[in-house]
């Protein structure tokens, strides 16, 4: 932990979590300077100026350079020129949840991977709920580390969304549970289009774990089992926790399937748990996280009978998978927070009738060809959107019997309901970022309800 009071320290990026970050680091007593290359939104100049901290936007002046290091908010990318600097003349440079860290007291229960953060972190959420446990939930959904740091206590626990970002600037954050629930392709104009730098900064989850501490780590995932083998040369490692959908763990601790029963084994000791149907929330990657959160619960001593309970009943989040609406026998289903290529093979995979897939948005350099098989399979109908039409059009259109484009969600709707026929299914799930069209994928999400709605 760095001393911060009376310290001068800059927070380059003033959105959520830099606001959050800059208020912790002025409640601790620092002398904080909050900078931003583009325009600061006018509620939260309101705020620092209720707090009393300095700030400048649309660039950076020489009073952003002169920290004793800087606090980096997860939406800035380590290539920025500012960030850069600080590097290049020695000086640090911190997450938010990394200094966030320095102020918790509680055990930390700590959630990444590519995708299914947002999902596992509900349902650990949702868990401890049932099992009355004193929790903070945050990170990089809802609340920032920052603002509920203060909440924190022996007694309690903190269950934390960490994305990527977070990960590449920290120094002492450890998590006494980590989870790591998958590597593949994203984000990757921030990692300069190199996987191995991104699945670098995933692995760092577990970079200050000791003995006694664990690791839940999807067994699945060839990127994670390469890492895995080269920790365990290691000493003093993490407690392992492998989960798998498919493969017989039980000659390690874990969680996997047997006889369509999950089962967990901790301390060499295994039980049935129940059988995979009761899951709630369906398809094979929602049954990936429910493994993973049913580890992290019975790693925290949870009972087994709460753990069942939660398996049973947690529904899942908004935009996740989210059953819409059945219309004259036809399930409309919203995936919009599907942004990438591997969410939308999952989702595909979730469902085995004809399907009509709404794809599109903002393309990231995307290989369509990866969902080409899933397509043949079960889609009749892609309906593409926004400006990755072309892209889409030329990877898949020899794909499917019927291709068709619209120009905003209404109309794609209306042209999905025109061919899907009771007992199919309407998925919208873009593998897109929605900043063509939409404010983000909640918008693009909520649109898409609306004109479900109107059918
Ligand atoms: P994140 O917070 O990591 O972005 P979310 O829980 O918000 O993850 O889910 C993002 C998308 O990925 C959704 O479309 C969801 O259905 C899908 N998804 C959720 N869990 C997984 C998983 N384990 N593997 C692949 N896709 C997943």
């Amino acid at each position: 932990m760095r001393e911060v009071v009376n310290k001068h320290i800059v927070v380059v990026g003033a959105a959520r979590s830099g606001l959050a970050v800059a208020s912790l680091l002025k409640r601790k007593g620092a002398n904080v300077f909050v900078t931003d290359h583009g325009t600061i939104a006018d509620s939260v100049k309101e705020k620092l100026n209720s707090l009393e901290i300095d700030f400048e936007e649309n660039g950076h002046t020489t009073k952003a350079e002169q920290a004793a290091f800087l606090a980096i908010s997860p939406g800035v990318p380590t290539e920025a020129p500012l960030v850069q600097k600080y590097l290049k003349n020695g000086k640090e440079v911190f997450s938010e949840i990394e200094i966030a860290s320095w102020f918790n007291k509680s055990p930390i229960v700590a959630v990444t991977g590519s995708n299914g953060k947002t999902t596992v972190t509900n349902w650990l959420d949702h868990t401890w709920n049932k099992a009355r446990r004193e929790h903070i939930t945050g990170g990089n959904i809802g609340y920032a580390f920052s603002d509920k740091v203060d909440q924190t206590s022996e007694n309690s626990e903190a269950l934390l969304e960490v994305s990527s970002f977070q990960l590449d600037h920290i120094d002492s954050f450890h998590p006494q549970i980590s989870v790591l629930l998958n590597v593949t392709a994203d984000h990757l104009d921030r990692y300069n289009h190199d996987f191995s730098n991104y699945a670098k900064s995933k692995f760092r989850i577990v970079e200050n774990q000791t003995g006694e501490d664990w690791f839940i780590y999807n067994y699945d995932d060839p990127t994670i089992a390469g890492h895995v083998a080269a920790i365990k040369k290691k000493e003093d490692i993490p407690r392992l926790l492998p989960f798998s959908t498919h493969k017989d763990l039980s000659e390690t601790d874990g969680a996997f399937v047997r006889n369509q029963n999950i089962i967990l084994r901790i301390n060499k000791q295994e039980e049935v748990l129940m059988p995979t149907r009761e899951v709630k929330l369906s398809g094979k990657h929602n049954l990936s996280n429910g493994l993973a959160t049913a580890l992290a619960a019975r790693a925290s001593e949870i009972k087994s009978d709460v753990i069942r309970e939660s398996l049973r009943t947690f529904e899942g989040v908004e935009h996740r998978l989210e059953l819409v609406r059945t219309v004259n026998g036809v399930k409309y289903i919203n995936d919009s927070k599907a942004t990438n290529i591997n969410a939308v093979w999952y989702a595909l995979d979730s469902f085995d009738v004809p399907m009509t897939i709404i794809l599109g948005g903002r393309d990231k350099g995307n290989d369509y060809s990866e969902l080409v098989e899933q397509i043949r399979e079960k889609v009749h109908t892609i309906i593409a959107i926004g400006e990755a039409r072309p892209m889409i059009e030329e990877q898949l259109q020899s794909v499917v019997p019927n291709f068709k484009t619209a120009e905003d969600m209404n109309e794609a709707v209306r042209s999905a309901k025109d061919v899907a026929k009771r007992g199919e299914v309407v998925l919208l799930s873009p593998a897109c970022s929605s900043f063509d069209m939409y404010d983000n994928y909640e918008h693009r999400g909520n649109e898409f309800k609306k004109a479900v709605n109107r059918l």
